[in-house]
């Protein structure tokens, strides 16, 4: 079974989509870290971005056999993230690579397109959003960044994302929306946890 959780930066999908996955016995995957990887390969100045093995093992990300975890979650990283997901020959690589991840099993798998484009066979197809402060407010609470600087970040971010040619960020057709603005985790992963009993 596949669970996509879709949304733009900040709306909670990776803390939400971790407990639905925990709640339910599926294992998580980060398609942002994917994109994350590639991007930090590039400002490393790596010859072949794409070359190295991305893994993921308990809560860690590893690039070529290095924790880069915390590294990838730089804001230098984030917009050379949405730079690098924009270009074809990434997303096909990437997308490929998610699409044999997923075959092996049950999984709650979040990015941007989850439910158009790597799995729109998925079982449950959830789009979280929030409204953009909310969204900035939770980033910043997380880093400890200004929350003005985090807004104009993903603003440009979430253009970037939405307005690119390949796979632009929208929800599926048939995506039900979550806003979890003013709403607790808790009762987005309760909501997302309903919607699973309905279609098991
Ligand atoms: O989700 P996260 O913020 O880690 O994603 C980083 C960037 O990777 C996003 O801004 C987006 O451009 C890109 N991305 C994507 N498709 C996905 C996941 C992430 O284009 N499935």
């Amino acid at each position: 079974m596949l669970i996509a959780i879709d949304g733009p930066a900040g709306a909670g999908k990776s803390t939400v989509a971790r407990a639905v996955a925990d709640a339910l016995g599926f294992t998580y995957l980060d398609s942002g870290a994917m994109y994350r990887c590639v991007a930090l390969a590039e400002l490393r100045g790596t010859a072949d971005p794409l070359a190295g093995e991305i893994e993921f093992r308990g809560g860690r990300v590893k690039l070529a056999g290095e924790d880069v975890t915390d590294e990838i979650r730089t804001p230098e990283v984030s917009a050379r993230a949405s730079e690098v997901a924009a270009r074809p020959e990434v997303r096909r690589h990437l997308v490929a690579l998610q699409r044999e991840m997923i075959r092996q099993g049950d999984y709650v798998a979040e990015g941007r397109d989850i439910g158009t484009v790597v799995a729109p066979d998925a079982e449950l197809k959830v789009f979280l959003t929030a409204s953009p402060q909310e969204r900035a407010q939770r980033r910043a609470a997380q880093t400890g960044a200004d929350p003005a600087q985090v807004l104009a970040e993903q603003l440009e971010r979430d253009e970037r994302d939405c307005t690119r040619a390949h796979s632009p960020l929208q929800p599926a057709d048939d995506a039900l929306q979550v806003d979890t603005t003013g709403l607790s985790v808790d009762a987005v992963v309760d909501r997302i946890a309903q919607l699973v009993q309905a279609v098991r």
